[in-house]
């Protein structure tokens, strides 16, 4: 099928170049000239592994890059949306849905072709029906559900397995506003087998089922640092198995294969979440409840728990160090989850901003992310470090934010320092012994 994507971020490009190597033709397009040239150039804007390979198979072939939305649109059948939705503190602000949704009604006035509109951006439920679709008639001055269709299609790919998460989906979730519009969209996705489970539901569903998973995960992670977090007040308690205990529940085995399922790498104690989707999805989703009548108590404490637990690793630091001035500390993962060089909401800012605050002197080590890191938290009072060597030499004490396979060797790098360097682990990525001074989330 044709398709044109609006916006080329983490979904956006990561959906085009996989449509694409499932047969599509597609074309992306974004306001962003710098990043459309890079496509064009067969690079990739940000890291996602398995995505260069993409574009070097299809650029120029089955893959496409513009900045010209029109041209885009009109030689496509659908135009998915995948622009970015930021939580701005109070909602979510669909301005740039908004305008991507403006600017594909006003080229659907000229085309006579049936066209689909597929809202991809993570959505409050409503905003397909209740914003986009209202922009669609007005732009076009057609009707929505007769001269062209809409659907919602949330994303559930997860950076750093982008690729793979989108070529092998556990689930395809196809919200259509008729009957017209969902088949069109299904047949988008034909090319993946019939076991892969499909389902079909209204637009509002739709938005709901991507928060709602969302919202599950964070609420189990905040669950766990919760349970962490008085473990540790009480003393004697290892969070990393309390855990293993409830992980060996029948509801969380897989009883033939013995095997934990994939949720339980959400109930893990650790210095909080971040990322680009759980805090902004969660926020909103208790902004909409708000206004929506309906407060949402259980979510706001999620998000309480999560903001706590920077300074809960800072504690652990101070069990070992009576003060942190002048300490000198290495922060080690700036990315907010391994693979990825995205930094958005990583608990490794506001780690180092208290760590700053109270007057230790930092160095910080992300195998992809100094860059990226960089550009939200440039301090001169951080030295951004090219290797893990140079970032624990002379060292007081390491703080692990990220567990990247990379930072494996480092308390076998410590372990004969003098005096004992204090090792906190932020994300219960090592084993309690591998040094001395080990101070670990839920220990
Ligand atoms: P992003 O911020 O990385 O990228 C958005 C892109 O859209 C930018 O390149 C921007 O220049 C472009 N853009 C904005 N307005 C435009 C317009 N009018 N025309 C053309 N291009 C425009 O965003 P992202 O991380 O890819 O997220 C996109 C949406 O998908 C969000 O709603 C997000 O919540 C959701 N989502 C993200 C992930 C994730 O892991 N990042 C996963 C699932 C869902």
């Amino acid at each position: 099928m044709r398709v044109c994507i609006i916006g080329t971020g983490y979904v956006g490009l990561v959906s085009g170049a996989c449509l694409a190597e499932l047969g599509h033709q597609v074309t992306c397009v974004d306001v962003n000239e710098k990043r459309v040239e890079a496509i064009q150039r067969r690079k990739i804007p940000f890291f996602e592994a398995g995505l260069d390979e993409l574009l070097e198979r299809h650029v120029d072939n089955r893959l496409n890059a513009t900045t010209d939305l029109r041209s885009a649109v009109r030689r496509s059948e659908m135009s998915f949306i995948a622009v970015g939705t930021p939580f701005d503190g109070e909602s979510i602000d669909v301005s740039y849905v908004r305008q991507a949704a403006s600017e594909i009604g006003a080229v659907l006035a000229e085309i006579d072709e049936y066209h689909v509109v597929v809202v991809k951006s993570t959505v409050v439920p409503g905003t397909t029906d209740d914003v986009v679709k209202p922009i669609l008639d007005a732009a076009s001055g057609k009707r929505c559900g007769v001269d062209f269709g809409l659907c919602m299609n949330p994303e559930f790919l997860s950076e750093g397995s982008a690729v793979h998460d989108f070529l092998f989906p556990d689930r395809l979730v196809f919200g259509g506003i008729d009957e017209r519009s969902t088949r069109v969209l299904e047949r988008l996705y034909t090319p993946f087998p019939l076991s892969v489970p499909r389902l079909r539901t209204n637009t509002r569903t739709a938005e709901m089922i991507k928060y709602a998973s969302n919202a599950l995960l964070a609420a189990l992670i905040s669950f766990s640092n919760e349970i962490a977090n008085l473990g540790a007040k009480i003393g004697g308690i290892d969070a990393t198995e309390v855990m293993r205990g409830v992980h060996l529940s029948q509801y969380f085995r897989e009883q033939v294969t013995d095997q934990l399922p994939g949720i339980t790498t959400f109930l893990k104690a650790g210095c909080g979440f971040g990322g680009s989707c759980l805090p902004k999805d969660v926020k909103a989703l208790i902004a909409h409840g708000r206004k929506a009548g309906a407060s949402m108590q259980l979510l706001e404490s999620v998000i309480r728990v999560n903001e706590q637990q920077p300074a809960r690793t800072i504690e652990l630091l101070r069990r070992h160090a009576s003060t942190l001035e002048g300490l000198r500390v290495a922060i080690l993962g700036l990315s907010f989850k391994p693979g990825t060089d995205d930094v958005r909401e990583s608990p490794a800012f506001p780690i180092m901003k208290e760590l700053l605050a109270q007057g230790a002197r930092l160095k910080a080590f992300d195998p992809i992310a100094n860059d990226e890191a960089r550009k939200v938290f440039d301090d001169t009072r951080v030295t951004y470090c090219s290797d893990l060597t140079s970032a624990i030499a002379d060292i007081d004490a390491v703080i692990v934010v990220t567990p990247w396979k990379e930072f494996q060797e480092t308390p076998e790098l410590l372990r004969d320092r003098q005096p004992a360097v204090v090792f906190v682990d932020g994300r219960r990525a090592f084993d309690r012994d591998c040094v001395p001074l080990y101070a670990g989330i839920g220990l």
